[in-house]
């Protein structure tokens, strides 16, 4: 990713998604919390959805967001839920992880604090998607149903989208338990990929396990932007696995330019 500051934002861009002029996106990290509702400086972050819209040339009042409840729904958006979650997550597109839009001017928001979010983009309709692929989402096949939703209701080519996940607990640090292994691997057909032993730590590889899933929906491995930033130990970014219930919410914002 490409990383530049504006004053005290930095503003992470994705290589390749950064050339195409139908969409404009950005991750956005600490110092600021996108979080209304979670973490330190969550007073401010309505504040800082606003100055990120500003950059984007997106308008704020169109702000759109799934209520991210760790699992793999994901919706289109209609008309009426254009602003939904822009003021926080009770007003939130409710059930779902993800959302797609072929809408322009229409910004996404989705938060983390670890967990990947993964986008996709298909310049031909144009439409836009991201998910909020958390350990549970992930497991569950988020980020396969996000291509599927595109090919289902936006008619994408699964072999012309773009794919990125951005910065999340990567490989160098995502720990889980037992049980995780145990619930995944009834679930995807990854296990190797995805779970390795390293000095007696079991360690979940939420990257591959995405990138398995984009390329199981059709993606080609070189359409997929996996810009290996880890938010455990990378400290622009919030870290719920790092920092506990003080983490803020780092957040990725992307729409199709109006
Ligand atoms: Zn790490």
């Amino acid at each position: 990713m490409h990383c530049t500051t504006d004053g005290e934002l930095k503003v992470f861009r994705f290589e390749r998604l950064a050339t195409e002029p139908g969409l404009a996106h950005v991750v956005v990290a600490r110092p600021y919390n996108y979080a209304p509702h979670r973490g330190v400086g969550r007073e401010n972050a309505l504040a800082a959805r606003r100055r990120v819209c500003e950059l984007l040339g997106m308008p704020f009042d169109r702000l759109t967001s799934p209520s991210q409840v760790h699992g793999p729904e994901v919706l289109a958006v209609e008309a009426g839920d254009v602003g939904r979650g822009r003021d926080g997550r009770q007003t939130a597109v409710p059930f779902v992880d993800g959302l797609i839009c072929d809408r322009p001017g229409v910004p996404l928001i989705l938060l983390s604090a670890d967990c990947p979010l993964v986008c996709v983009y298909d310049a031909d309709r144009p439409a836009v998607g991201a998910v909020h692929a958390s350990w549970r989402g992930t497991v569950a096949g988020a980020a396969e149903n996000l291509v599927r939703q595109m090919v289902r209701v936006f008619g994408s080519d699964p072999g012309r989208l773009l794919a990125a996940v951005a910065p999340s607990g990567g490989p160098c640090c995502y720990e889980v338990g037992p049980e995780v292994q145990r619930i995944a691997e009834g679930r995807l057909d990854c296990s190797e990929e995805c779970f390795r032993r390293r000095n007696g730590r079991l360690i979940f590889d939420l990257w591959a396990a995405n990138r398995r899933q984009l390329m199981n929906a059709g993606i080609g491995e070189d359409r997929i932007e996996l810009p290996g930033l880890c938010s455990i130990c990378d400290l622009r970014f919030w870290s719920h696995r790092r920092d506990g219930d003080e983490a803020g919410r780092f957040a990725l914002f992307v729409g199709l330019c109006g």
